[in-house]
């Protein structure tokens, strides 16, 4: 079966003759109020004019806030004016919900008042930032003047776009976008590099309905991996972490299916659809074709170990999915509950010993995160003590944390230590058995929970493409992140071997680099089927942050404008920042909100010990999880 978007033909009837009524509109108003279309016409001409209006407006009116607790009136004004514009450039999406903005712009709100009040405000006064308790607690009333900032942001931001887009007419039909023939255009994979793709590509071309996406993933969500850590630790309900592709994309076709081969002569890409025959209730695999003009591959990596490893491999759980994340909590669960009924001390500390391998972000933050969970948890299970707990995290290197400086990497490791987790650095795994680990020193770790956290490689999907690929697998592409020899291939994400358009510095394997990939490689398909020049990517660093358990995390964000300077923050101060701009990343108001009500409940509330379930639907293939 060949995917063609039915249906297109109508629509793009319709969004013409839209376009076109707009037009006539403006003309009718061009000859009656020649003044006020000049304005709108310069106004309209660049977008950024208009949004930058916007948010001037918006952020103006917003400042009014701030001014009851920041001593200067004057630096009230000037800071949430440019606060406001910076807002209403990154979120320029009008028509959500009023409520969707207002707690995008109040969770903004947090680390705003860190950033400015807690750290740069004393700074230009000439004391020391405040992030102390003590010093934080007396700036609690900007913290609440803040938050109330963003409501008002949030509000008005909103209300004045959607003013704006009723007298100028919608966004993408004033951008001159001129028709192209038609263009299938295929994403593969699901996160956030081939939803940022889509949401983008949705953006760019607006009203064109000349042109069609297509998403294939085999998950039908978005997963936020950056709070995965918190769902093995039972802070977080394991769906609050995931958005659905369908209702974040509106034009976007959502194809849930597997990739199982792509053909780039043919230039079609073969799917394993679950589907189920008719007239059965059979499950099997259907297999489709699905045509593309431009193809996208964003199918990220997946968890790997060295070849050497192969006991490592069959005991050890995996941390890159929701369901690993899943079998990881209910793990440590079910060795509570046994552990609680095991009379043999030394059984028991067997049982509840949990060793992770690797020390970079997910390593800690998953021991961390499992650390609080099992001490936490311990109060459910009468015949269990803390000396019975160990969270042990073995890594290849000297510190942990590479990718943060070796002063916060020394504070992550001390504060850990301090909370329990006991470390063994310079170490590797050597084999493993269901009921030991054993280093490369010869010794034995007797535990049954083995978490791999210490290698991912590109998806070995793509060593079928007839592409040059790096020494780890991912797809080599040039600045633009075209696919070089292969007009219409296009790759990034965790897949792509890509570098900087400017300092030619590799780009990072994060979520951070895939969102600004996205938007740059959909701004590239645009321009290349328009017939115009493609720009190189280009992307500095905004900073790493690291939770490491216990209302603790360390973050290090790069200054703007000052090459190669970074602040560093640590302890209750940087896991309020984490907090604050992980859920104001995470997509739609839905999830927000669960996240939030999630932290709430946690801060009241003990730990969740039931545990979740795998289902295999009956008849389906062992493995099937649905
Ligand atoms: C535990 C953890 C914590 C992290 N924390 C952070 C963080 O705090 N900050 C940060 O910037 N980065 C973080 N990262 C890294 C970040 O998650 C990745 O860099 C990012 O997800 C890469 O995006 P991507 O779209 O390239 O790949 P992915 O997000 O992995 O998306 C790949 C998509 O392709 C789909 N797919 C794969 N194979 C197929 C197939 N054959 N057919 C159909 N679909 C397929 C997958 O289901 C998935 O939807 C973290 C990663 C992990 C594992």
């Amino acid at each position: 079966m060949v995917y063609r978007w039915e249906g297109a033909t109508q629509e793009l009837r319709y969004d013409d003759r839209k376009i076109a009524e707009h037009m006539t509109m403006a003309g009718n108003g061009l000859n009656k109020h020649v003044n006020a279309t000049k304005i709108k016409a310069l106004y309209s001409r660049s977008r950024y004019l208009r949004y930058g209006f916007t948010g001037l407006l918006a952020g103006f009116v917003s400042s009014l806030v701030l001014a009851t607790t920041l001593e200067s009136i004057p630096v009230a004004v000037l800071l949430g004016s440019v606060i406001g514009i910076a807002y209403v450039v990154a979120f320029p999406n009008v028509q959500r919900l009023y409520i969707d903005s207002v707690m995008t712009a109040a969770a903004l709100g947090i680390p705003l008042w860190a950033f400015v009040s807690v750290v740069v405000m004393p700074l230009i006064s000439g004391w020391p930032p405040r992030w102390t308790a003590e010093g934080m607690r007396t700036m609690l009333p900007q913290l609440v003047a803040w938050v109330a900032y963003g409501v008002v942001l949030g509000l008005t931001a909103e209300a004045l776009s959607r003013i704006r887009v009723s007298w100028l007419g919608p966004d993408s039909i004033l951008r001159k976008s001129p028709m192209v023939a038609t263009e299938q255009i295929v994403i593969l994979g699901g996160g956030f590099a081939g939803m940022a793709t889509a949401e983008r590509l949705e953006r760019v071309f607006g009203a064109n309905h000349k042109v069609t996406f297509t998403l294939v993933s085999d998950t039908n969500a978005l997963l936020f991996t950056p709070m995965l850590a918190e769902v093995a630790g039972s802070s977080l309900e394991p769906t609050h972490i995931s958005s659905p592709l369908r209702t974040s994309l509106r034009r976007t076709q959502v194809v849930r299916g597997r990739v199982i081969g792509i053909d780039l002569e043919k230039r079609c890409v073969i799917l394993a659809m679950n589907g189920r025959s008719r007239g059965t209730s059979t499950l099997s695999d259907v297999s489709e074709e699905l045509l593309f003009d431009h193809l996208v591959l964003a199918l990220g990596s997946v968890t790997n170990y060295p070849s050497a490893m192969q006991n490592v491999k069959e005991f050890a759980l995996d941390f890159k999915t929701l369901p690993d994340a899943m079998r990881i909590r209910n793990r440590v669960i079910d060795m509570f509950e046994c552990a609680d009924r095991e009379s043999d001390p030394g059984r028991r500390q067997e049982l509840l010993t949990f060793l992770i391998a690797g020390g970079g972000f997910a390593g800690v933050e998953l021991a961390g995160a499992l650390n609080d969970f099992a001490r936490g948890i311990l109060a459910d299970y009468l015949n269990l003590r803390a000396g019975d707990v160990s969270v042990i995290l073995v890594h290849a290197r000297d510190r942990i944390l590479p990718e943060l400086s070796e002063r916060l990497g020394r504070y992550a490791l001390e504060r850990m230590t301090a909370r329990g987790v006991t470390f063994k650095l310079n170490e590797r795994l050597a084999d493993a058995r269901a009921d030991a680990v054993i280093l490369q020193s010869g010794e034995e770790i007797r535990t049954h929970t083995l978490v791999w956290t210490a290698g991912t490689v590109p998806n070995p999907l793509l060593g079928l493409l007839p592409v040059n690929r790096d020494k780890r697998g991912a797809v080599i592409v040039d600045s633009t992140l075209a696919v070089p020899g292969h007009p219409g291939l296009w790759a990034l994400g965790d897949c792509a071997a890509c570098c900087d358009g400017k300092t030619g510095r590799p780009c990072p394997p994060t979520a951070q680099f895939a969102l600004r990939e996205a938007r740059a490689l959909a701004d590239n398909i645009h321009a290349s089927l328009n017939g115009k020049k493609l720009k190189p990517f280009r992307f500095r660093s905004l900073g790493a942050l690291c939770v490491i358990g216990h209302h603790t995390a360390c973050a290090e964000l790069t200054v703007p404008f000052v090459r190669e300077k970074s602040v560093q923050f640590s302890g209750l101060f940087a896991w309020l920042m984490w907090r604050g701009i992980y859920l104001s990343k995470l997509p739609g108001l839905e999830r927000k909100v669960r996240v939030l009500m999630d932290w709430i409940i946690e801060l009241f509330f003990p730990r969740d010990i039931v545990q979740t379930i795998e289902l295999h639907e009956k008849g389906a293939p062992d493995g099937n999880l649905f």
